[in-house]
């Protein structure tokens, strides 16, 4: 959890939309997470707009549809990596969608083997993430999938952690972004996908 500030209340909208069909297709989905993601103020501390979207996952058909389209239009993928913990809930269907391997981004300390750690700065601190040094292959395409893109600190944490590894970032999936903390900016040249932006 970064120390990210949602500015409170505001609905989600839909992120740049295509035109006709696809545009509607886009905006109903958008509606459908939309709804779907819970506003907790003061959650985990004072000041933080969390981003619930346990009501999403609760939701069979409204899960479904999120997954898909996290996975669509990326080619091939070898690898999906998930950043614990949201991340793992819609990396592992969306790898299983794309029959591609899963691969857990963890917190220091949680990895039972040899591990590559890259630490990132927090408002206040550092955070440290780890992979398995024998996760991805070399050359292999790694999609990068978590629920929220904030400031961009722990998805660049992670695209750094799968080139160490030897991959290639295809690019970064997530079911909301933060439009406001500009997360882009620390992803710079790497391709995001948002359903939703708040
Ligand atoms: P960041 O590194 O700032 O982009 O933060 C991204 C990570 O923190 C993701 O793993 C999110 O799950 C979590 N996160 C950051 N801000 C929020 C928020 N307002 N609501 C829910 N999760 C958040």
């Amino acid at each position: 959890m970064s120390d990210a500030r949602a500015a409170g209340g505001e609905a989600n909208q839909a992120t740049t939309l295509s035109s006709g069909s696809a545009a509607r297709a886009d905006s109903d989905l958008a509606q459908l997470i939309s709804a779907r993601v819970r506003d907790i103020a003061d959650y985990p501390q004072p000041g933080i707009v969390f981003k619930d979207i346990t009501p999403l996952l609760a939701d069979g058909q409204a899960f479904a549809a999120a997954v898909a389209a996290m996975a669509a239009g990326h080619g091939r993928i070898d690898k999906v990596v998930g950043i614990e913990a949201r991340g793992f809930i819609l990396a592992a269907p969306v790898a299983l969608s794309l029959g591609a391997g899963f691969v857990p981004v963890r917190k220091q300390g949680k990895l039972p083997g040899a591990s590559y750690a890259e630490s990132y700065r927090l408002e206040y601190g550092t955070a440290t993430i780890e992979v398995h040094t024998d996760a991805i292959g070399p050359g292999e395409r790694v999609l990068i999938v978590d629920d929220v893109l904030a400031t961009g600190g722990t998805a660049a944490a992670t695209a750094s952690l799968v080139r160490r590894s030897g991959g290639e970032v295809v690019g970064v999936s997530v079911l909301l972004e933060l439009g406001f903390l500009d997360g882009r900016a620390s992803l710079p040249g790497l391709e995001v996908m948002t359903l939703l932006t708040a």
